[in-house]
């Protein structure tokens, strides 16, 4: 599924985000930028070590990285050249600033792929795993931050979401459709 907002192309896919070639992908990561399971963990396995090194100075440098905002390190052995490491607030119900936090994830990644030139950028869905966040609510939340987005800045050819499974695809499918972009 595909749509146009201003001159950036927003595509929802199923898929590994891994092997997508792109000039960024962003991982859903955690707040010391350790690498663990889910997406961040297929990412440092396909990337190798150089990715878990860079995190590494960032950690020393300004201690990681908190909920809500972006790093950028190398893609390593990744297709894609950069990865934006943006890391999503765990559900804790949904009054705990959950939207915000997850909003700005979005907005601090695609502010970062401009700041170094990206034209193309992957996301997975961020937050909706082992962090909790229903799925449904996740999805018009990205799709809402990216619009705003795009809407307000120029420079990126395409935001693509990468999602790994069925459900997941189809709650972005529906976020995207009752947007009426
Ligand atoms: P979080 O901790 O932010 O919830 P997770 O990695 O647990 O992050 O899950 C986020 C989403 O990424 C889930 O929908 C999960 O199915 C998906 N995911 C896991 N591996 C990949 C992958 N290789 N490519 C794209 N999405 C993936």
């Amino acid at each position: 599924m595909m749509t146009k907002i201003n001159q950036t192309s927003l595509v929802l896919i199923r898929g590994d985000i891994t092997r997508e070639q792109v000039d960024a992908i962003a991982n859903a990561a955690n707040e010391r930028l350790m690498g663990g399971g889910g997406v961040d963990g297929a990412i440092h396995r396909a990337g190798g070590p150089a990715i878990a090194a860079e995190c590494s100075a960032i950690r020393a440098k300004q201690g990681g990285c908190p909920t809500g905002q972006a790093v950028i390190t190398t893609g390593g052995n990744l297709p894609a050249k950069h990865v934006i490491h943006t890391v999503g607030p765990i559900w804790r119900g949904g009054t705990a600033g959950e939207a915000e936090l997850l909003a700005s994830c979005y907005r601090e990644s695609l502010r970062l792929a401009v700041e170094h030139g990206i034209k193309t950028i992957a996301f997975p869905s961020i937050s909706t795993g082992v962090y909790g966040y229903p799925v449904a609510q996740a999805a018009v939340i990205a799709l809402n931050a990216i619009r705003q987005f795009l809407k307000a800045h120029d420079g990126l050819d395409e935001v693509r979401f990468v999602l790994f499974d069925d459900a997941t695809y189809g709650a972005y499918e529906n976020a995207l459709l009752d947007m009426g972009v």
